[in-house]
């Protein structure tokens, strides 16, 4: 489960914009989260994700901010990246 340090690092690096190694993926589109399904929601209503990195099932996927803080393992290298607009 990600901390709230962790959570706290995704909204100032979103809010910022700016580049921390190791910290920060940038891409064009984010895409839906990959676990809200997993977690009873139906695809379509997915939230956008906002953090892609290795969740607690093990697998590697793109979060949404509930889902982060429910199934993210944290940030860092080989742990997750703060999705950022390129
Ligand atoms: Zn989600």
């Amino acid at each position: 489960m990600a901390t709230t340090a962790d959570i706290t690092q995704v909204d100032e690096l979103r809010t910022g914009g700016v580049e921390v190694r190791g910290l920060a993926f940038f891409d064009t589109d984010f895409g839906k989260c990959d676990v809200c399904p997993a977690r009873g929601v139906r695809p379509e209503a997915a939230m956008d994700a906002v953090v892609e990195g290795k969740t607690v099932f093990g697998v590697w996927g793109r979060m949404c901010p509930g889902c982060f803080r429910e199934a993210g393992v944290g940030l860092g290298v080989g742990r997750g990246q703060v999705l950022l607009r390129s």
